[in-house]
């Protein structure tokens, strides 16, 4: 099957506004899913793993939202690695605030730009703490105003502290929408808003979670499980593994 490269210019996990990195050129389906075609992959993903969550730990929605900020271009597990300390001595913007940028960036120095992010840390919960009454705010622009927090942050705080069917765009998820034919897009904005159209709203809940579990540990960036694979004959993917 054709396969085409579109130019490397969407972007994945941001750190704060300005350093984000772009995600790998896309590999693109040659042709897009038909919506009976996406209904029977949601349905394959639902009757799998009917309640998929999230690999972030977190205690309540303050530490999700310090835990997205950290995991900007690095691992779930490694910023799990240094929360779980962290989140016991400050899991309120308050006890951020008093535990202060240098103890804070003993905890998470295991985690790549620690320096940069635990000044993110403080100033977004002062920020909580100022102006939100030391509250996470639920709506997308409040979040996108703290910082180091971009639209990914918020749609997932979104999605998993509030139960909103946002969809966050993460590296594995635009490799998947863009390789499969769910959802094709040069950007993550594109992906994210043809997801959006794509999924039917009795899936949007659980849709960020499938697609990332599917692209972490199935639809792999260089080596794709397709003989493991539960949507093999939906995809559209040119070059799938034996
Ligand atoms: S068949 Fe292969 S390329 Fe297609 S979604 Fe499955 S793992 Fe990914």
């Amino acid at each position: 099957m054709a396969r085409k490269i579109a130019k490397p210019v969407g972007k994945a996990a941001s750190l704060g506004k300005k350093a984000k990195k772009p995600v790998a050129a896309p590999e693109v389906a040659a042709e897009k899913w038909s919506a009976p075609t996406v209904v029977k992959a949601f349905t394959r993903f639902e009757a799998a793993n009917p309640e998929p969550k999230g690999e972030l730990e977190h205690h309540n929605p303050f530490t999700l939202l310090v835990a997205v900020v950290l995991s900007a271009q690095s691992t779930d597990a490694g910023v799990n690695k240094a929360t779980r300390a962290l989140f016991e001595v400050a899991d309120t913007p308050q006890k951020m605030v008093a535990l202060g940028e240098e103890k804070l960036c003993d905890y998470i120095k295991t985690i790549g730009l620690y320096r940069a992010k635990a000044r993110h840390v403080i100033a977004l919960s002062e920020r909580l703490i100022t102006v939100f009454g030391g509250a996470v705010p639920r709506n997308r622009a409040d979040i996108e105003s703290l910082p180091g927090a971009g639209r990914k942050t918020a749609n997932v705080v979104l999605n998993i502290a509030f139960g909103e069917p946002t969809m966050a765009v993460d590296t594995h998820v635009f490799r998947v929408a863009n390789r499969t034919g769910l959802a094709p897009g040069k950007t993550v904005l594109e992906v994210e808003h043809a997801l959006e159209k794509a999924i039917p709203s009795r899936f949007m809940l659980h849709a960020h979670h499938w697609l990332i579990l599917h692209g972490r540990y199935t639809c792999l960036a260089r080596k794709p499980r397709c003989q493991l694979c539960l949507i093999a004959d939906l995809c559209g993917f040119g070059e799938k593994t034996e």
